[in-house]
């Protein structure tokens, strides 16, 4: 059993997981940096431990600092949220060795599926569709290169295995550009992410993004907890979420969800985890597995009435899972609106500040996720997300009815937000029809900001 868990995070994270550890009765330790002593969580909880100034690098990610907090405090297990340290696998790795449980799967998971090469060869094994490409780092062999581009056909993609945060790839339209975008990228993925490991698969033009919630307890059990559409980005970064996605029938669901399962087993998966599918013409393409919890869990919970936070918990205590794949229903539909402390018709400019006034929305299916409070300093060191707004109706209409309406209850004084943008979006007509592809919203941001 895990009596004391130190939250290796911040912000509306930090928060979604002291929450679940106070309803289980599980103590818990904040660390934060200077800039944070204030942080609601820090203030909830039963211990906090400053580790270092503002920046990142010497708080969030500063893995002695954090192993040390735990040390002193006597906690048991590390809970990393998401961002900062939660997919390092050398953080997770040295959790362990002294001694913690960490909240996640083992460093050795981390380490295969923050390797996109790595991850798509774990995948074809077990059966998860991948999108058609080289499955293997490129040669230096020109003309082979040219050949399984031929075969592949144009345009293509040509992605750094060590790749992520949308770095590290380049679009091939024609043949004469191929080994340009394949030097280039090999270079680039050398210097950014130290392994020049390049590979390169098919490009989908107007693809969506839908992605599969899965839990699995490393002991042979894994379920699936249907999909989520994150379509609606801004510069690659999720901005709308929902649960289910537009179209997908119970029988693809089920499809891709025991797909996702099988894969979970093979690779003897443990905790919270996200398999990510780009969706285009009827058909999902594995792009990458985050082996962590995500900022839009909570559209899943909504759906399924799952707590996603505690079930990562009971994992880390070696608890088999008690779910059952039968047992698990997608009821209703959620909807996520991130709120974030920017301006976007001042290109999106983030609004660091003192909250001033603060009116929050309410009534049925209505969740709100947020650290912020009135008088709050919303910090200028880190992401601009402070908050997230749920709404969840019996069916998609009504779910964007209620986030329009609650919506229009916040009021946020002293910043700037994107409220007003998620209002906009909640009302488009292409929204409203659902279905649309990963490259809608920035077409649309001209006419909605
Ligand atoms: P990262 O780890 O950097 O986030 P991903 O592999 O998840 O990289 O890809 C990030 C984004 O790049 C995807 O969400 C998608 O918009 C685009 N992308 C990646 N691979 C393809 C592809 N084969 N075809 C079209 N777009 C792609």
């Amino acid at each position: 059993m895990i009596e004391k868990i130190l939250i290796a995070n911040r912000g509306e994270v930090a928060l979604r997981v002291l929450r679940a550890c106070k309803e289980m009765g599980i103590k818990t330790v904040a660390v934060h940096s200077t800039a944070d002593a204030n942080l609601k969580h820090v203030l909830l909880a039963d211990e906090s431990v400053c580790i270092g100034p503002p920046s990142s690098t010497d708080s969030y990610l500063n893995i002695p600092a954090i192993i040390a907090a735990a040390e002193i405090t006597d906690a048991e297990a590390i809970h990393p949220g998401y961002g900062f340290l939660s997919e390092n696998a050398d953080f997770a790795e040295r959790v362990e060795e002294s001694g913690f449980a960490f909240i996640g799967p083992k460093a050795e998971t981390i380490r295969i599926m923050g390797d996109k090469v790595s991850a798509i060869r774990a995948m074809k094994a077990s059966g998860v569709p991948t999108v058609p490409g080289s499955g293997g780092p490129l040669g230096a062999d020109d003309a082979e290169n040219h050949r399984m581009a031929k075969e592949i056909g144009y345009p293509l993609i040509i992605k750094a295995s060590g790749g992520g945060g949308g770095r590290g790839m380049r679009v091939v339209h024609t043949e004469a550009n191929l080994i340009k975008a394949i030097q280039l990228t090999k270079s680039e993925a050398g210097n950014f992410f130290g392994n020049p490991e390049v590979y390169m698969e098919k490009f989908l033009e107007n693809p969506r993004h839908i992605e599969v919630q899965v839990l699995a307890d490393g002991q042979g059990n894994a379920v699936h907890l249907g999909e989520r559409d994150c379509s609606m980005q801004r510069r690659h970064q999720k901005v709308v979420e929902e649960a289910p996605a537009f179209g997908i029938t119970e029988a693809q669901r089920n499809e891709i969800g025991e797909a996702c399962v099988k894969a979970c087993i093979a690779i003897n998966y443990r905790g919270a985890g996200t398999f990510e599918f780009l969706y285009e013409n009827g058909r999902f393409y594995f792009i990458e597995m985050n082996t962590r919890l995500q900022v839009e869990h909570c559209v899943s919970e909504m759906v399924t009435g799952v707590d996603l936070v505690k079930e990562q918990i009971k994992v880390a205590m070696g608890i088999p899972l008690k779910l059952k794949q039968q047992n698990i229903k997608v009821t209703g539909h959620a909807i996520e609106c991130r709120v974030n402390a920017e301006n976007p018709a001042k290109n999106f400019m983030p609004s660091p500040g003192t909250i001033e006034h603060l009116h929050l929305p309410g009534g049925l299916g209505v969740r709100w996720d947020s650290h912020i409070y009135s008088g709050y300093s919303v910090p200028p060191h880190y992401d601009s997300m402070i908050g997230k707004l749920i709404c969840f109706g019996s069916d998609r209409q009504t779910a964007i009815q209620r986030m329009n309406c609650a919506l229009g209850e916040i009021i946020i004084k002293g910043i700037d937000t994107n409220i007003h943008l998620q209002r906009e979006i909640m009302n488009d007509g292409g929204f409203c029809e659902g279905g649309r592809n990963i490259h809608y919203l920035e077409e649309r941001l001209e006419h909605l900001v």
